[in-house]
């Protein structure tokens, strides 16, 4: 099995933030997955694992806590196809993975296409868009436990809702999933991907580095909304900015740390709070100890 030392785990996130690692484990293959647990286990470790690094804030002090990370990204990664199933395993990303299954005449997943992470962090995280979600379409995930035993599980066991499952920081690893598809048209297929990916790219700041949707959407209201009639658009600390494209979009404007990330993240919330009334939770899943800046104020970008 592949393994790294001292890893800076910044290159691991789209944010690309984050503290470095002592040792990081690439398993290719569902052995060395479980051989990486097995390690961890024997030195009474909770690993962290990583997807894709696109819906995390790693700590800039991460290696503090001491923990291993299990990576399960493209070294782990294909799909196969059976009657109208795919199965995937956990590195497998996004939209390869909507690419795959259209050659095989099978749809109805475009709306996730467009999420740059992985499978395994798609089914954690219940990613979804454009009204739908990966609950949807799960029939069944491969986990690897604690404990280091492989098991079936259907999608009822998964306890999902919104954005939620029980498998967050649960400490059980996604292997791979199962996922229901639809016979479609091929060109069909193509010009739904082709179409989402136009209209995400005029609403996100798709070319700067983010984490997408830093906060949920608050029951019957949008994060989004709220941070924009807050004034918060464009605020900034560091080298880290609320998008002035999506309010709910952090940017790393270039060389950003956590803390400054988090900064933001820690005034939107009280800002909210204090005149709203709503508690914004983040989406983003944060790790490792974080701090506000010392000192700082909320400043409009337009200044900087
Ligand atoms: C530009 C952009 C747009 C985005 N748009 C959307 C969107 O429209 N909808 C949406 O829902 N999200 C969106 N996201 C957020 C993110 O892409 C999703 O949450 C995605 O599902 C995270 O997958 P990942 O592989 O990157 O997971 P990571 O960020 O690596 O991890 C996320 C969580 O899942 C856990 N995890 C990851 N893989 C595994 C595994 N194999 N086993 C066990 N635990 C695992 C991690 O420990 C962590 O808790 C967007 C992000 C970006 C950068």
């Amino acid at each position: 099995m592949e393994i790294q030392h001292d890893v800076p785990l910044a290159k691991f996130s789209t944010w690309r933030i984050g503290g470095r690692a002592e040792t990081v484990y690439l398993p290719k293959t569902i052995a060395e997955a479980q051989e990486a647990i097995r390690i961890c286990l024997a030195a009474d470790q909770k690993p962290v694992i990583l997807g894709g690094g696109s819906n995390l804030l790693i700590s800039d002090r991460f290696s503090d806590m001491r923990r291993p990370v299990i990576r399960l990204a493209d070294n782990f990664a294909g799909v196969t196809f059976e009657d109208d199933r795919a199965t995937a395993l956990a590195g497998t990303r996004l939209m390869p993975f909507c690419q795959s299954a259209m050659t095989h005449g099978l749809g109805g997943m475009e709306f996730i296409s467009g999420v740059p992470g992985t499978i395994g962090g798609a089914v954690v995280m219940n990613a979804g868009c454009w009204g739908d979600e990966m609950a949807a379409h799960i029939v069944s995930v491969t986990l690897l436990q604690p404990d280091g035993e492989v098991k079936e599980a259907p999608a009822s066991e998964l306890g999902y809702s919104y954005r939620h499952s029980a498998l967050q920081d649960s400490g059980t690893v996604v292997l791979a999933a199962t996922l229901q598809m639809t016979r479609l048209p091929i060109p069909e297929i193509a010009e739904t991907l082709n179409r989402l990916k136009i209209e995400r790219n005029t609403k996100q700041p798709t070319n700067q580095l983010n984490a997408g949707s830093v906060f949920r959407n608050p029951p019957g209201d949008f994060a989004a909304r709220l941070i924009d009639q807050a004034g918060a658009k464009g605020l900034r600390c560091g080298q880290a900015q609320i998008s002035d494209r999506h309010a709910n979009f952090l940017v790393n404007l270039g060389g950003a740390k956590a803390d400054e990330v988090y900064t933001l993240i820690h005034h939107v919330q009280q800002h909210i709070r204090a005149t709203t009334g709503i508690d914004l939770q983040t989406e983003v899943v944060l790790i490792g100890d974080f701090a506000p800046v010392p000192g700082w104020t909320p400043e409009p970008a337009a200044a900087t």
